[in-house]
């Protein structure tokens, strides 16, 4: 039977460090939040992300546009908050009402300010190897977990389920570059199964339950579950079928309390990443 990683002890840990590390610097971090319009799963996480940085002494800057906000209108106030010599983070919440383009809010954020990992330079970075850039919270916070857990991850075999630029894509670099021999698949893989049987690491992120079955985990191995669905029942569940997965796997993370906290924390620690950069002391 698997151990199940507590992203939530986790993370709890880590907001804790930032916290404590927060309290010793000279002047207060500070994260731009900016959300567009009032889907109901993207206002609650900004509320989160505020909260969190409060918590921690971190300022949150909330910025809440109605969806009829215009491409000029957020381009400027993009503009002007990277000009702003007291924001030291930008965050804009995804997805975008359909008549902004997405790509061109995250090419406007200043690569420095960019916590969330998006920006082109940013993209280039991770690519490259390098990790002085900015690098999206949830695959940080995967990496993070394997590292905490201790999971040796050089010339281990890791697959990653998903190709998006908010996760799919930057974990997998992140593994490579750690050292993993990664196989990337995505809707157009012919056999998922084929590929996931022989995975000593397993990072699902689709967005679909029970894609992954106990059959289809190796046994032993580290599945973590980026996914995050909510059945009609109002119940909230991963892209893995835990139960049968956690007979076969060494480690696996929940859905709930897997690596959705450590998202919040990776991102504060970007914050305070960004503010030292900027040579704040
Ligand atoms: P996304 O942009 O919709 O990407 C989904 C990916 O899954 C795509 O690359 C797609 O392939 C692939 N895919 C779809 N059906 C597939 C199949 N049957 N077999 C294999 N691959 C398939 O989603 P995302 O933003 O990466 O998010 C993925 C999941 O993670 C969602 O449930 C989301 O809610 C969750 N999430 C959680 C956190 C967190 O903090 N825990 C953060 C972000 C996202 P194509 O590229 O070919 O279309």
């Amino acid at each position: 039977m698997a151990q199940i990683i507590d992203g939530k002890k986790m993370a709890d840990e880590i907001l804790e460090e930032v916290k404590k590390e927060v309290a010793k610097l000279k002047g207060r971090p500070c994260l731009a939040v900016v959300l567009v319009g009032d889907d109901p799963a993207s206002k609650l996480y900004v509320t989160r992300k505020s909260e969190a940085c409060r918590n921690a002494g971190i300022e949150a800057r909330d910025y809440r546009l109605p969806s009829e906000t215009g491409e000029k209108e957020l381009l400027e106030l993009l503009d002007r908050l990277n000009k702003d010599k007291e924001v030291n983070g930008i965050l804009v919440q995804m997805p975008m009402p359909k008549h902004i383009n997405e790509n061109l809010v995250t090419g406007v954020v200043s690569s420095g300010k960019d916590v969330d990992g998006l920006a082109p330079e940013n993209i280039r970075k991770l690519r490259e190897g390098g990790m002085e850039g900015f690098a999206p919270a949830t695959p940080l916070g995967v990496m993070e977990m394997l590292r905490r857990l201790k999971v040796h991850v050089k010339g281990k075999r890791a697959v990653v389920i998903g190709r998006s630029a908010l996760v799919g894509r930057p974990v997998a670099a992140m593994l490579s570059n750690a050292g993993a021999n990664v196989i990337v698949c995505h809707s157009k893989t012919p056999d998922v199964g084929a590929e996931t049987t022989k995975a000593d690491i397993l990072v699902v992120a689709v967005g679909k339950p029970n894609l992954i079955t106990g059959e289809m985990v190796k046994q032993g191995a580290v599945v973590i579950d980026v996914g995050t669905n909510r059945l009609e029942n109002g119940k909230l569940v991963g892209d893995v079928d835990f139960e049968a997965a956690k007979k076969k796997a060494g480690m696996i993370t929940p859905v709930p309390g897997g690596v959705g906290p450590m998202t919040i924390a990776l991102l504060l620690k970007n914050v305070v990443k960004a503010y030292r950069l900027q040579g704040g002391k």
